[in-house]
């Protein structure tokens, strides 16, 4: 048919290129998709960070509660105290022996004794109201400044996902369109080793003298081949397709006006381009 032609009249170091530059759209796509999948655990992080810190503020809520109760029963302490001082004041004026006297003169000085160590405590207590008032204000600030970043987090993530939808509309139809330039078996080939390999590398070149995929040592004989562009060369080891520096660095500069402009930023590097 019309399509098979290709397989016939094209070079070696065509199809290669073709092959190539697929892998590179796939690795593109990839790489985006990868990218959606953190973006939003970003936004979980911040929202677990804030949840963290509003439990924190509660507790210090709660301290500062069970202080002022405090405070207050204190208060009330001296209270009770200064009105049974004034009242064995009252008494005072009455007695009618010295034994009286100094049973009221020493409730007196006890009450008194009372209503010191609940103003010593208040402030003691205060002291501890005004720290933990400080720490709830401090914590009040992060929280305010993290749900900001948070918020603006959420539309740059909304603006992103925007974008990359538009990316991966226009990356998957030049995949549909560069696979059908490619023959059959190779396009099964080069679909069954992407699914194989986790990195879904099926195309790479040869970093330094070992495959790019599998990193396993390509014997010198086979780097000369594969520099050659004549053959279409497997790696012994994993099975991928060996591509040269010179065509890989072709559609490399090919593809990067086209592309790369409008590429996310990069979380990975490829481990494609020469090291
Ligand atoms: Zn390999």
């Amino acid at each position: 048919m019309a399509t098979a032609k290709n397989a016939t009249t094209e070079t070696t170091a065509e199809k290669l290129i073709t092959l190539y530059t697929l892998q590179y759209t796939a690795t593109q796509l990839d790489e985006i998709n990868k990218m959606q999948g953190e973006l939003p655990m970003e936004v979980k992080d911040m929202e677990d960070e804030i949840a963290g810190l509003s439990k924190r503020k509660e507790r210090f809520q709660t301290q500062i509660e069970n202080l002022e109760a405090d405070i207050n029963k204190h208060k009330e302490n001296i209270a009770v105290s200064n009105a049974a001082i004034e009242k064995y004041k009252v008494q005072l004026d009455n007695v009618k022996n010295n034994r009286e006297f100094e049973a009221l003169s020493k409730e007196i000085e006890y009450q008194s004794l009372e209503a010191q160590l609940s103003e010593k405590k208040i402030r003691g207590l205060e002291e501890k109201l005004e720290k933990v008032k400080e720490m709830a204000e401090g914590i009040d600030e992060t929280i305010e400044a993290k749900k900001e970043q948070l918020d603006k987090k959420r539309v740059e993530l909304e603006a992103i996902i925007q974008k990359n939808e538009k990316k991966v509309g226009t990356l998957e139809r030049k995949l549909v369109r560069l696979s059908k330039k490619v023959e059959d078996r190779l396009l099964k080939g080069f679909n069954a080793l992407r699914q194989r390999y986790a990195n879904g590398l099926a195309v790479v070149t040869i970093e330094r003298k070992a495959c790019g995929g599998c990193y396993n040592t390509v014997p010198p004989q086979i780097k000369i081949e594969v520099a050659q562009n004549k053959e279409i060369i497997a790696c012994e080891n994993c099975g991928r397709v060996l591509i040269s520096d010179e065509l890989a660095t072709e559609v490399d500069k090919k593809d990067r006006t086209v592309v790369v402009e409008e590429k996310p930023k990069r979380r990975t590097r490829r481990t494609k381009t020469k090291a």
